[in-house]
């Protein structure tokens, strides 16, 4: 039985979909208020000018304090003992954007630390700019049964990429150009998102190419976005510990990629460094904050270096999460044009090694699809 892919009315009727999504659905069907919304209820208690006036530690420790106050809230409001959230004038939200505007000045978002002032004009590794850009936005039918609702996921795809891009990249017209699509700012990105949920999408997808380089326009608009709509995060998880805190109270449900178990495939594949440890880290934050799909995709030849180490971790360090075996694998972009330089994954993966990821997560009591 294909829970994940099933329809998005029946999907409900699965136990382990509705227990391990209970936050992100109650959002959905608007019994519980996003996040980002009980962010901007909680007053910074202090003034706007002080926020622009205060450095960075400083910011980062009125963070620390209203991080806990948003804790004790929103613990009441899962149990139910408050509801309503009005917006203050300044709000933990609005620390949250101060921090994201000083941290893209010497810009660590992702764990590349590129420490470029893209305020000014730098660009580091993934070349996007201070502004952001969207290449497309529409209703995606297409997501896993729970994303989806009546009306699609709201899906916002950012140009750019803080990946290599993956030499198979399925999107690598939007991820390898960084110049894709059109400027959005902070107000703009809100009337999308908007829209969106005028026209019953389930919820905001927030992907590229990867969202993460454009973490302090998507903060910055929910400043200008009222409406009640679950927030998602669907991202190859290379972020810096500082965007995870960001992230960490605005995020309703979690999409994150879990693609390599070694080093050395990611660093070949996707030219990143550190990644199990980085991405490992953030998938733990992202558990403790939140509901989780965690989305692998199978690689032709990588079932005994990445596929298994991934599904291990998955079932030791984050139980109560779906997560989606992905057999869609196609050879695409650099592999495509040039299959010989990347043997390895120049095929499909096949119907055996499917069945063997599948037995391996069966064994380890993971919650997958397709479901038995
Ligand atoms: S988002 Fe990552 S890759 Fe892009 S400039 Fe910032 S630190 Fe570098």
């Amino acid at each position: 039985m294909w829970v994940l892919r099933s329809d998005a009315i029946t999907v409900w009727n699965n136990k382990d979909v509705q227990k391990r999504l209970s936050w992100y659905r109650a959002v959905m069907k608007n019994l519980k208020p996003a996040k980002f919304l009980i962010a901007k209820s909680i007053p910074a208690q202090v003034g706007v000018k002080d926020l622009e006036n205060m450095k960075e530690e400083e910011l980062w420790r009125l963070h620390e304090k209203l991080s806990l106050e948003f804790r004790r809230i929103h613990e009441s409001v899962k149990t139910g003992k408050a509801g309503e959230t009005t917006p203050t004038e300044v709000s933990f939200l609005d620390v949250k954007i101060m921090l994201s505007e000083r941290l893209v000045e010497h810009c660590e978002f992702c764990e590349r630390r590129c420490r470029v002032n893209r305020r000014r004009g730098e660009l580091g590794f993934c070349r996007v700019g201070y502004v952001s850009r969207v290449s497309t936005w529409f209703h995606h039918f297409g997501e896993e049964g729970p994303l989806i609702g009546e009306g699609g996921s709201g899906t916002i795809f950012f140009a750019g990429c803080n990946f290599g891009p993956c030499v198979y990249c399925q999107n690598w017209d939007i991820s390898s150009d960084p110049g894709n699509g059109g400027e959005v700012n902070p107000r703009t990105l809100a009337l999308i998102s908007r829209r969106l949920s005028a026209e019953n999408a389930a919820n905001i997808n927030y992907v590229g190419g990867d969202p993460t380089p454009n973490l302090h326009t998507i903060l910055s608009s929910l400043k200008h976005l009222d409406v009640n709509i679950p927030q998602l995060w669907n991202s190859n998880m290379y972020c810096s510990t500082e965007a995870m805190r960001l992230l960490a109270e605005v995020i309703d449900i979690w999409l994150p990629d879990f693609k390599y178990g070694s080093d050395d495939c990611a660093r070949r594949l996707s030219k990143v460094e550190k990644y199990f440890e980085v991405v490992a880290r953030n998938h733990r934050i992202a558990y403790e904050n939140g509901d989780m799909i965690i989305r692998h995709l199978v690689l032709p030849n990588h079932l005994e270096c990445c596929t298994k180490p991934v599904l291990k971790w998955i079932s030791e360090n984050t139980p109560n999460v779906l997560v989606n075996i992905m057999g869609q694998y196609h050879p695409d972009y650099l592999v495509a044009r040039n299959p010989g330089a990347y043997p390895d994954i120049a095929r499909r993966p096949s119907a055996r090694e499917m069945q063997e990821a599948y037995d391996y997560a069966r064994r380890l009591n993971i919650v997958f699809e397709p479901v038995s």
